[in-house]
């Protein structure tokens, strides 16, 4: 009797792991299936003047004509 208990619980525990196991797949998948769909596909990209780093322009730090990758970036091309 004690043994069919034992794998009663055993039994349980597997399907309890593989349930959470499978619910944190899905979880990661869909956090990084978020940024991709919120990417604008036709965005312009521009060129940070201070590293030459190419990133969105809705990201960029803006000083005049030119773009920033940075905050830090357009500070320093100021100075
Ligand atoms: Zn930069």
């Amino acid at each position: 009797m004690a043994k069919i208990l034992l794998v009663i619980v055993i039994a349980g525990a597997v399907y309890y792991i593989c349930r959470a196991y499978a619910r944190a797949v899905a979880r990661s998948q869909a956090e990084r299936a978020v940024p991709r769909a919120q990417a604008t596909p036709d965005e312009d990209m521009v060129q940070c003047c201070r590293c030459g780093v190419h990133l969105p322009r809705s990201e960029a730090c803006v000083a005049g004509d030119a773009f920033f990758c940075s905050d830090e970036h357009r500070r320093l091309h100021g100075s």
